[in-house]
């Protein structure tokens, strides 16, 4: 999708950054996906403004964080991404709270707040992306999940079309899925975290970097797990129960490592990505009849 010279000079006036013609297979950690421009949102309070622009203008858009859970259509894309800047992103602490830019790095914020004594979510630290794609899904593992930690969230809300403040508990936090409206954007959240020594929450990230490293493909292209779990069961054993491991469509390959992690050998496709998928889905379907729900959020239209 492009953004014609008039947009783009009004897009201007609001104080954005306009990026023709972006790569997604280079924006997101599965290598996949087609070009657009990308709106780059360097001013918050414009973000209503910039809104109504594109939806007068007929031009739908979508939201990119880190780019570690989504898997894009080939091609030129229907939408333009909007994108907030990564320099720099605000973080401080106050006490037990910590006050966080959506645009920073997740691990980076698990590290910030471990020097200053706070702990509670050692086990996000491996977890690409940033903190407003760990809001919008819920990131988690080894027991622990943002959404617990959650106090306010500043966020674009498209109901209302204005920025506005939730509080932790206005907003629902299941397992990788949130209330948040599809449309909203994330800005800033305020985190609620135990204090704990320094030494005892890097011994506890160390202990999860290692269980990472010893069973995900960390040095291939993946979005993680591609499926959610079912309830009471995993995907990944359901996966490798079947032998399904190494399975491939072109350059889409079940990971050896993990059969819940989708991994691009090379040069896979959008199309042989979701071929891969369809074909698990149904293989586990017809094996358990168990239907496995998408845990990576596919951008085709
Ligand atoms: C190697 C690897 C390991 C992983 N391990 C885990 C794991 O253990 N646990 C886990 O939960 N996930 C895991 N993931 C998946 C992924 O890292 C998380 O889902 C992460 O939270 C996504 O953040 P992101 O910024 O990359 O989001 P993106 O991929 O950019 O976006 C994901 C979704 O969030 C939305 N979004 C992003 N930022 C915002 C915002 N500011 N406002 C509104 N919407 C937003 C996007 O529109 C999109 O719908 C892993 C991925 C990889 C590649």
């Amino acid at each position: 999708m492009r953004i014609d010279d008039k947009l783009a000079a009004q897009l201007k006036e609001l104080g954005v950054e306009l990026k023709p013609g972006v790569s997604l297979a280079e924006a997101t950690s599965l290598g996949i996906g087609g070009t657009t421009d990308e709106i780059l949102l360097r001013r918050y309070e414009s973000i209503p403004e910039v809104i109504h622009l594109l939806a007068d203008a007929g031009i739908k858009h979508r939201f990119l964080g880190g780019g570690s859970n989504v898997l894009v259509t080939d091609g030129e894309l229907p939408f333009v991404v909007l994108h907030l800047p990564t320099t720099q992103p605000g973080m401080r602490v106050e006490g037990n709270a910590a006050y966080v830019d959506a645009s920073a790095d997740l691990g980076g914020t698990v590290t910030f707040c471990a020097k200053h004594d706070l702990g509670g979510m050692e086990g996000l630290i491996g977890v690409p992306g940033s903190i407003g794609g760990a809001l919008r899904m819920n990131a988690g593992a080894y027991g622990t999940q943002i959404g617990p930690h959650v106090r306010e969230v500043e966020l674009y809300r498209a109901a209302t079309g204005q920025i506005e403040t939730l509080r932790g508990d206005e907003i629902r936090f299941d397992y990788r899925h949130t209330s948040f409206a599809p449309e909203d954007i994330m800005l800033r959240v305020k985190l609620e975290l135990p204090s704990k020594p320094f030494k005892e929450i890097l011994a506890g990230i160390k202990i999860c970097n290692e269980k990472r490293r010893s069973s995900q493909p960390l040095n291939q292209k993946s979005a993680g797990c591609i499926f959610k779990n079912p309830q009471g069961g995993s995907a990944g054993r359901m996966i490798d129960d079947l032998g399904l491991k190494g399975h491939r469509v072109g350059d889409a390959m079940v990971s050896d490592r993990h059969a819940n992690f989708f991994v691009n050998t090379d040069k896979a496709s959008s199309a042989d990505m979701l071929k891969l998928i369809e074909d698990v889905r149904e293989k586990v379907q017809s094996a358990y009849g168990v239907e496995l729900h998408n845990e990576v959020i596919v951008w085709q239209n």
